[in-house]
């Protein structure tokens, strides 16, 4: 979308700060800060020890089983690798950050860009 002189703006708050994203800066950042309050108020927590050794035991996405050797590179180049962290039940169901809430997803499962098992 765009205001008419050749800029983008963003659909949901008129903003125009985007960098290659559908919705802009501010946005991401307003929902971002929004999920880090719920994450906060669900409680449990979890160290980066703990998330590594999830990591080892998990060779395939949680929610496709797919063995992250077939998963896509991420669009953004930026990210390297394609597992992320999931929640279980999702923060914005009452989800906590408890490691036994963690598991490991693709990204495109996480993003939910994936419809289902082994749809590829
Ligand atoms: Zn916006
Ligand atoms: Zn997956």
């Amino acid at each position: 979308m765009t205001n008419g002189i050749g800029k983008r703006v963003c659909t949901k708050c008129g903003g125009s700060r985007f960098n290659g994203w559908n919705s802009c800066m501010d946005c991401r950042n307003a929902r971002g800060r929004l999920r880090e309050q719920r994450l906060k108020a669900n409680g449990g927590r979890h160290t980066v020890a703990e998330w590594r050794a999830l990591l080892k035991t998990s060779p395939t996405c949680a929610e496709c089983n797919r063995p992250w050797s077939v998963i896509p590179p991420r669009p953004d180049r930026r990210y390297k690798a394609v597992w992320t962290k999931g929640h279980k039940i999702a923060v914005y169901h009452g989800g906590t950050n408890d490691i036994r809430n963690i598991q490991a997803e693709c990204y495109e499962c996480n993003f939910g860009k994936n419809a289902g098992p082994l749809k590829r």
